[in-house]
């Protein structure tokens, strides 16, 4: 945990957040400023700053993902969704605890808009 970590706080329950699912080592919560119908963030547990340090931790990854496809299935985003990790300062990553967005509820166009 990193005090000064937005996300690790919530993991901590120091800041509140509308948990969607949670696991030993996943929590999911939905996005403050929603970008779409379904827009939940799913984070280690485990401070990684982004994917890259993620990648590190294959275990770690495996069950941001999986609990990234738990999300889907939850929200009934049975029509398709999109999971996006933004990755540093061009990717537009404002919080440097890695998380996957997982966006749906709507047809979201294009990825590049
Ligand atoms: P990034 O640009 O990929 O780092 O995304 C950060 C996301 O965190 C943005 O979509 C924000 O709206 C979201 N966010 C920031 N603070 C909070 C919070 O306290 N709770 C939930 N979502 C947050």
């Amino acid at each position: 945990m990193e005090n000064s970590c937005l996300f690790c706080r919530i993991v901590a329950g120091e800041i509140p957040a509308t948990i969607v699912h949670r696991t030993e080592t996943t929590v999911a919560f939905r996005d403050i400023d929603p970008k779409a119908p379904t827009h939940v963030l799913v984070i280690p547990v485990t401070h990684h700053a982004d994917v890259v340090a993620l990648a590190g931790d294959p275990a770690a990854a495996a069950d941001v993902l999986a609990a990234a496809a738990k999300v889907a299935e939850i929200e009934g985003l049975t029509a398709g969704f999109r999971v996006i990790f933004n990755t540093g300062r061009d990717g537009g990553q404002e919080v440097f605890h890695v998380h996957a967005h997982v966006v749906g509820g709507a047809p979201l166009g294009p990825m590049l808009a």
